[in-house]
């Protein structure tokens, strides 16, 4: 069950509560309503009668009871990156190769990233390949290039933990753990991250539900980690024409569903640099908060993901573009703002 607690609620209501599930045996957690209350979620049902500042209390609902509004609909939905935030304005752009080449190649890239507009770099040490012959990626040294290329641009920088050990150690370079499409219900990894202050990339497996996806979240969550950004990367359709399908209708239905930051992917989504750029400006129409791009300063020498790869100049036009739309699209939602407004004086 969720309780919502009024702003002014005394904290022995807090307590009475959280004794109340202790007693009855059930998991509770406090939670921030956005507005200076709390919120708390009992995994089971207690009797919270006559408790002063109660103002609401859901017997029903989603089974990620952390990750929904519900119960909080003015939730915080921010999530601070180094110190870019991601969630509830400007659409932060995270930029850079697949993986991490070589020192010389990520500080170019790195810069080149920084000079096209983007706000985070991304860049794997750690790579889930297909083939086990495949290049895996330069592990720890990798983290150590990223760290200088943070150092000389001032980029907050993302990338991959694939397995749970590989998290304190991702945490100690960088200032966001991606978790991997092939690794979203791996949960020792998500128990892991959640015992992380570092905020977490969760990307959505290929063949997850939206409901799984958001399940994985909580697992984080659940383990005392808030910051989660969500990232649509595509699914897997019956059509091969494209690498993967990006699911746009995602970003609006969890915005609806959760309070959670949701970033767009549209080179995994696509798999095909030609339309990086539509479905990129599509991802901040369907209102995502950011975008994952992967660009490279010479893309057909990429060393993975190449043909999704973009050049960092097609990087720049994106972002500048897309800054364009979000200006529009906020204008948009203003004009709809204020024409609901004067409807309701004329009724
Ligand atoms: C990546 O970001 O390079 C990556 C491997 O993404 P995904 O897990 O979405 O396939
Ligand atoms: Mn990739």
């Amino acid at each position: 069950m969720i309780v919502t607690l009024t702003a002014d609620a005394p904290v022995s209501t807090v307590n009475a509560i959280l004794a109340a599930a202790a007693g009855a045996g059930c998991e509770s957690r406090t939670f921030d309503d956005g507005h200076g209350g709390t919120v708390v979620g009992i995994v089971g049902e207690v009797s919270v009668n006559g408790l002063p500042g109660v103002s609401a209390v859901l017997e029903k609902h989603r089974p990620y009871m952390l990750a929904s509004r519900e119960g909080r609909p003015n939730a915080p939905s921010v999530v601070m990156v180094g110190g870019v935030r991601v969630g509830g304005g400007r659409p932060v752009v995270m930029g850079g190769p697949c993986v991490i080449e070589s020192r010389e190649a990520l500080l170019a890239a790195a810069q080149a990233a920084k000079a096209a507009g983007a706000d985070v770099l991304r860049g794997g040490a750690f790579k889930p390949r297909t083939s086990p012959y495949a290049f895996q990626g330069l592990g720890e040294e990798g983290l150590r290039y990223l760290a200088e290329a943070r150092e000389m641009t001032g980029m907050p920088i993302v990338t991959e933990a694939m397995e749970p050990d590989h998290v304190e150690l991702v945490a100690r370079y960088a200032d966001m753990i991606q978790i991997g499409s092939r690794n979203m219900a791996n949960f020792p990894l998500l128990r892991r991250a959640g015992q992380s202050n570092t905020p977490v990339l969760l990307k959505r497996g290929f063949a997850a539900t939206i409901e799984e996806w958001l399940m994985s979240a909580e697992y984080i969550l659940a383990q005392g980690n808030p910051n989660v950004v969500l990232c649509e990367r595509g699914i897997r359709s019956f059509d091969s024409a494209t690498r993967f399908t990006l699911d746009l209708n995602a970003v609006p239905l969890v915005k609806e569903l959760s309070h959670l930051p949701v970033i767009v992917d549209p080179s995994h989504g696509t798999g095909r640099r030609t339309l990086v750029g539509r479905m990129a400006l599509a991802g901040l129409a369907a209102g995502a908060d950011g975008l994952i791009i992967e660009a490279h300063p010479d893309p057909d020498s990429a060393l993975c993901d190449g043909p999704q790869t973009i050049t960092v100049d097609e990087l720049a036009t994106i972002i500048q573009t897309g800054r364009m739309l979000h200006a529009g699209l906020l204008a948009g939602s203003e004009r709809d703002e204020l024409a609901r407004e004067r409807a309701v004086v004329l009724h």
